[in-house]
This record gives structure tokens, sequence and C-alpha cells, in this order.
């Protein structure tokens, strides 16, 4: 805790700072007594076909009840946890769930559906990710190439020798590569055309901005163009209405996620959404 104590030295002339380092430390120890207790867990959000609203796969997406009930989004923990190193569990947490979901679905014959799983650069540049993302998928019984893990820009982007090899060692593995936010980072497309991934995603925003009059100009378009380009799928996140999902496939993307379709939810209310569409 010298750091912390450091910083609160310092910010013993800067209030601001003080309770910035106070909130820190106290969701730092909540994170640790959730991650103990069941206070994380993981809810799993729909990706369907754009063409025929078929399910297609789901993103594992991580949450925090505190004792009192409520609920912390993840924008606001995962930082958090990245600083501390607690992430690493956090992660590992998230890819067991996930793949032990994944492996139950196709034996319960929903054959095909893949499972997208996050993972920070944090996460990525620990030299124990491989081998441990490797033990839980063996663990799981799930097959590899039905795993997606969800990148960010900057791994995508990261010229080092460490990142090249652990990309190509997950593409060994079977395991699919998907960049997350596509379009709110700074991507290198001469650098995006080398990397060996398999899907773009569009971020959100772009899907907000998405009007009937400049759907050709938008920034969801040309993600799509740069897709189709480079021979990768693309696929929309947060489509909230059908004018959006309408737009996005006339533009040529193929798949969406977003409240349109269902909400991130946890797995038994997966399996209501499950049955109510069967
Ligand atoms: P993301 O990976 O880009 O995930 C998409 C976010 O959009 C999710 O927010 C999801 O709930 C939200 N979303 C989905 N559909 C809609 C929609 O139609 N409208 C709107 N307004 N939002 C929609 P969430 O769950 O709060 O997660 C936020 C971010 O936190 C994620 O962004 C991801 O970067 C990070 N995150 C979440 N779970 C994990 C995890 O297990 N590991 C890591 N490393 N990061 C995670
Ligand atoms: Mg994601
Ligand atoms: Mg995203
Ligand atoms: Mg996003």
């Amino acid at each position: 805790y010298a750091k912390t104590y450091q910083r609160g030295q310092l910010a013993w002339y800067d209030p601001a700072l003080t309770s910035q380092t106070h909130e820190r430390v106290r969701l730092l120890n909540g994170l640790r007594h959730a991650l103990q207790g069941d206070g994380l867990y993981v809810v799993f959000q729909p990706q369907v076909s754009l063409e025929d609203q078929r399910l297609i796969g789901l993103e594992a997406l991580m949450r925090w009840r505190t004792e009192d009930g409520s609920v912390i989004p993840p924008d606001r923990f995962i930082p958090v946890a990245e600083q501390s190193g607690l992430i690493r569990e956090l992660g590992f947490f998230v890819l067991r769930e996930a793949c032990s979901l994944l492996a139950r679905l196709h034996a319960e014959g929903h054959a095909g559906v893949r499972m997208a799983v996050n993972v920070s650069a944090v996460q990525f540049r620990n030299p124990s990710f491989l081998s441990e993302l490797r033990q839980i998928v063996g663990a799981s019984g799930m097959d590899a190439h039905y795993l997606e893990l969800e990148i960010t820009e900057s791994i995508a982007m990261e010229d080092s020798a460490y990142v090249r090899e652990a990309l190509e060692a997950l593409r060994t593995m079977g395991v699919q590569l998907a960049v997350d936010d596509f379009g709110t980072g700074y991507s290198c497309l001469a650098q995006l055309k080398q990397l060996a991934f398999n899907r773009l995603k569009i971020d959100k925003a772009f899907v907000h901005d998405l009007s009937e009059e400049e759907a050709d100009a938008s920034i969801a378009g040309v993600v799509i163009q740069i897709g189709q380009r480079l021979g990768k799928e693309v696929i929309a996140e947060g489509v909230e209405t059908e004018a959006q999902a309408q737009i996005l496939g006339r533009l040529g993307c193929r798949e969406a996620q977003g409240y349109l379709y269902g909400r991130p939810m946890p797995v038994a209310e997966l399996y209501r959404w499950l049955k109510s569409r069967a």
C-alpha cells in the first residue's frame, strides 16, 4: 500500500484526489470481496444474424452486485481492477463461466453458437494468459473454434513480438478474434490488413449516429466497407431500433447485437429468452 499511502500524502493538498483514491481503495476492497463471494456474475447478450434473427453468438459481460443490492457497471470497476492486477482473476472467472455455459448450450443442441469474451490489454499482456486460457478451454470441454476474444484496437495495433506471438498462438488454438469498438481508437489500416482477426465490431456510438439520409457516408458504412474489403465479418453493437437494423442490413452488415434483440441477461433469463424464441 506504499503507493496508495504516497498518493494519499500527495493528495493532502488536493481534496479531489484524496476522495478519488479513497473511492478506488473502496471499490477494490469491495471487488475482492465480491470475487470471493457471489457478488460477481456474468450476463450474456445475444448476437444475431441480421437476415433472419437467428442466434449466432453471445457476448459475456461482467457485472458486480454490491451487498446493498446496487449493480456497478464494468466501465467503473474494470479500470480499478486493471490498475491493481485483480483483472487477471476477474478475467479468468468470466472465461470459465462463459466457456462452461457454451459447452452446455452446445450439448443442448444450440450448435454453432459462439461465445465472445472481452479481454483488456492488461489481461492480454499477462504472460500466463495463454496457458490459463488453454487450461480453461480444455477443462470446459468446449471446442476452441467457438470462442471469440474481443480485443481492443490498441492490442490489435501493438507492434510487439509478444503480441504478435500471442495472437499467432491463439490462431493456432483455433480461437477467433474480434476487434471491439472499432473506429473509436487509433487503427492503422495497413497494420489491420496484416492482422489475422475474424470480425470487426462497429461501436454503438456509430450505430446511434445512423440516419436514413446520411447512411452511405456514415462511419458505420465505412467500417462495413473496410470489413468487406479485408474479407472479415462485421457485427454492429448497440442496435436498438428496427430502423438501425434495416440501414445496417442495407449497408451490407450481416450481424448485430443490441437491446432490439436482447439485453445482457443472467443465465436463467437467457434460457427463458431462448425458450420464448423456440
Ligand atoms: P463492450 O465490450 O463494447 O460491450 C458492449 C456494451 O454495450 C455493454 O456494456 C452492453 O451492455 C452495451 N449494450 C449492448 N447493447 C446495447 C444497446 O442496444 N444499447 C446500449 N446503449 N448499450 C448496449 P457493459 O455491459 O456496461 O460493458 C461496458 C464495457 O465494459 C464493455 O464494452 C467492455 O469493454 C467492458 N467489459 C464488460 N465485461 C467485461 C469483461 O468481462 N472483461 C473485460 N476486460 N471488459 C469487460
Ligand atoms: Mg465487447
Ligand atoms: Mg464493443
Ligand atoms: Mg463498446
